[in-house]
C-alpha cells in the first residue's frame, strides 16, 4: 500500500487545500514523504456534514452490526502488515517491538469493545414499571437508556500512534456507542494515521455502513482542530494529549452556543510514596524498579513516575544513592519529535535553575538527534508545598523528582496540594504505620484515578476494572469513588464515565414515557 498524502473524507481520498504538514524522522530530523496538506474550512465542513448525515442510520445499527464493524476494523488493521509498523517507526522513533505490542493492544481494544456492545449493559437501561393502581396519582411506565450523542471529534496523542490515535480507545468507544467519528490526525504521525484510516474506510465498505461514519483530516495549525470542536455538527470531543491542548479545546467547546463535553486525558506526574518499612526491607529493589519505569520509552508515558515522596532517613538516602547509580548508567533514547525533545530540555532546565531543586543524577547521552538524557532531581516537601504547580508540573520525558518530607504530617500536607493524577502508588509493608497508610489512601483516592500498592504505574492493563483517567487534569468528569477487592497490585479503582471498557461514551440519558418506547 502506497501512502497518498491525502485525507479521508468519507470514502474519498481528498487532497487538503491548506498548508502542508510533514512527518519528521526523529532519528535524523529528516522530513518524510509524502506531504499532508491540511484541511480548509470548507473541507472541515464537508467532513462534519457527512458525519451528521451518517448519524441517523449509524445510530440505528444493531449492537451486532456495530460489533462486527469493530472486529472488521481490527482485522483490516492487522492486514496492513509490516508497512504500518515500519511507517510508525519512521515517524515516532519507537522500537519495532513496542509498536507491534501497541498494534496488538489497539486491535484487542476494538475487539473488547465489540464484546461490550454485544453484551448490552452499556445501555444502562432502567425501568420504573407503571403503577396504575397507585393513589392519589397513578404512575406511568418510565424507561431510560443511554443513546449516542452525535458525531465525535477525536484527537490522539503523539506517544501512542496506534492505541491512542486514529483507531484508538476514543474512536472505538464512540463507534461502539453509535457515534460517527472525525479524527484530527496528529501532525507527528500522518502516514501511520493514513494507513489506519484506510483500514477503517475498508471496514465501513465491507460492513455496508454510511461513508460518513468515519473521516480523517489534517491541519497545518490548531485552527482545524478548533474549528472541529466549535462545529455545530460535532457533539463531543475525545482528546488525549497535552494539558495546554486539552484545555484550549475545553474552552472552545464550553464557549459554543451549544456547549459540548470534552473527554480529555491530559498530563500527570504519578506520585510514588515510599513508606519507611518498605524502604528498609527493599529500598534498593524499589530504586532499580523505579529507574526502569522512569527511563522506559524515554519517559514518554502519561503514567511515568515523575514524583517520588519519602521521609528523611538513612533509608531514603540509600534509595536515592541506588537510584542515582542506576540512572547515571541509563542510556539515552530518541524522543518522539524534535518539538517534544525541545520541550523536555527546556522543562528540565527550568526546574534545575530553581534554588530549591538539586540535580541528583543525569543519565548517559548518546550522539544523535533528539536524545532524552534521563534526570533525577530532588527538593524538600516545604519547597514543593510552596510552589506545587511549578514543581509538580509534568516534564514529558524521563525526568523525576524526589521530595523529602521531614515527618508524616508534611507528607500528608503534600498530598493535599497535589493536582489530579492518573495514578498514585504506595510502596509499603505490613509493618508500616497503618494509620499513615489509611490517611494517605483517603487523600489519594480523591486525587488519582488509580491507586497502586507495591507496583509501578507504567503499563496499563486494558480490561473492565481498569481506569485510565483521574480528576482534572487527567480527566475532568464526575467522580464516583468505590472500593474494590484487592487483586494483584491494584487496590482501588474509580468508576468514571470514560474508562476503557465498562462504560461506552459519549452518551446521554433519554427517558421515554408510555406509548413511545416499543423496546428498551
Ligand atoms: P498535544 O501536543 O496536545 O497533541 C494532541 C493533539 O491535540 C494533536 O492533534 C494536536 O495538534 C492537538 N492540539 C494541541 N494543542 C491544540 C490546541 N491548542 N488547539 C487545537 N488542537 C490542539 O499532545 P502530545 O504531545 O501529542 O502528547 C503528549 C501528552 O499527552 C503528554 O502530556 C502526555 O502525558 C499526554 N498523554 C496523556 C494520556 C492520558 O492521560 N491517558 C495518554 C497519552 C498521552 P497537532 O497535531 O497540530 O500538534
Amino acid at each position: 500500500m502506497t501512502l497518498t498524502g491525502n485525507m479521508l473524507i468519507g470514502q474519498s481520498l481528498v487532497a487538503g487545500d491548506d498548508r502542508e504538514i510533514r512527518a519528521i524522522n526523529p532519528f535524523s530530523n529528516e522530513t518524510l514523504e509524502p506531504a499532508y496538506p491540511g484541511a480548509t474550512k470548507t473541507q472541515v465542513d464537508e467532513a462534519a456534514a457527512l458525519a451528521n448525515a451518517a448519524f441517523a442510520s449509524y445510530r440505528e445499527t444493531t449492537p451486532e452490526q456495530r460489533a462486527v464493524f469493530l472486529e472488521t476494523i481490527a482485522s483490516e488493521i492487522m492486514d496492513l502488515g509490516d508497512i504500518l509498523i515500519e511507517r510508525g517507526q519512521q515517524e515516532t522513533g519507537l522500537p519495532q517491538g513496542r509498536l507491534v505490542g501497541e498494534r496488538g493492544r489497539t486491535v484487542n481494544q476494538l475487539r473488547l469493545f465489540a464484546t461490550v456492545v454485544r453484551e448490552g449493559a452499556w445501555h444502562g437501561a432502567r425501568i420504573d414499571h407503571a403503577k396504575p393502581e397507585r393513589t392519589p396519582m397513578p404512575r406511568a411506565d418510565i424507561r431510560l437508556r443511554h443513546i449516542p450523542l452525535g458525531p465525535v471529534a477525536v484527537f490522539g496523542a503523539s506517544n501512542f500512534p496506534l492505541a491512542f490515535s486514529v483507531a484508538g480507545g476514543d474512536t472505538a468507544s464512540a463507534l461502539a456507542a453509535g457515534a460517527p467519528v472525525i479524527v484530527k490526525g496528529h501532525s507527528a504521525h500522518p502516514g501511520t494515521s493514513e494507513l489506519v484510516a484506510r483500514a477503517i474506510a475498508s471496514a465501513i465498505k465491507k460492513c455496508e455502513l454510511h461513508e460518513g461514519v468515519f473521516s480523517l483530516i489534517f491541519g497545518f495549525d490548531y485552527a482545524v482542530g478548533q474549528q472541529l470542536a466549535a462545529h455545530p455538527y460535532i457533539k463531543a470531543v475525545g482528546f488525549t494529549g497535552s494539558r495546554s491542548g486539552g484545555v484550549a479545546l475545553m474552552q472552545t467547546a464550553a464557549a459554543r452556543p451549544e456547549p459540548i463535553p470534552v473527554y480529555a486525558e491530559m498530563s500527570s506526574v504519578n506520585p510514588v510514596f515510599l513508606l519507611p518499612e518498605a524502604l528498609k526491607q527493599r529500598g534498593s529493589v524499589i530504586a532499580r524498579e523505579f529507574v526502569a519505569s522512569l527511563v522506559g520509552s524515554a519517559g514518554q508515558l502519561c503514567t511515568n513516575p515523575g514524583l517520588v515522596i519519602g521521609l528523611e532517613s538513612p533509608e531514603l538516602d540509600a534509595f536515592v544513592d541506588t537510584a542515582k547509580t542506576e540512572l547515571a548508567a541509563s542510556q539515552s533514547t530518541t524522543m518522539l519529535t524534535p518539538g517534544i525533545h525541545e520541550a523536555y530540555v527546556k522543562g528540565v532546565e527550568a526546574l534545575t535553575q530553581l534554588s530549591s531543586v538539586k540535580v541528583e543524577a543525569q543519565g548517559q547521552i548518546a550522539e544523535g538527534c533528539n536524545q532524552c538524557q534521563a534526570v533525577l532531581l530532588s527538593t524538600t516537601a516545604a519547597a514543593f508545598i510552596e510552589a506545587p504547580h511549578q514543581l509538580g508540573a509534568e516534564v514529558f520525558g524521563a525526568c523525576s523528582m524526589v521530595v523529602r518530607c521531614t515527618d508524616t504530617e508534611e507528607m500528608l500536607a503534600l498530598t493535599s496540594v497535589l493536582e489530579g493524577q492518573l495514578t498514585a502508588t504506595l510502596q509499603m509493608e505490613a509493618a508500616d504505620d497503618n494509620q499513615l497508610i489509611r490517611s494517605l489512601i483517603s487523600s489519594l483516592e480523591l486525587k488519582a484515578g488509580r491507586v497502586l500498592a507495591n507496583g509501578f504505574p507504567t503499563g496499563v492493563e486494558v480490561g473492565h476494572a481498569m481506569v485510565h483517567g483521574g480528576p482534572f487534569p487527567p480527566l475532568p468528569t464526575v467522580a464516583v469513588p468505590r472500593w474494590e477487592a484487592a487483586p494483584s497490585s491494584v487496590i482501588y479503582v474509580r468508576s468514571r464515565i470514560k474508562t476503557f471498557l465498562t462504560t461506552i461514551y459519549p452518551w446521554r440519558y433519554r427517558t421515554k414515557t408510555p406509548g413511545m418506547c416499543p423496546s428498551v
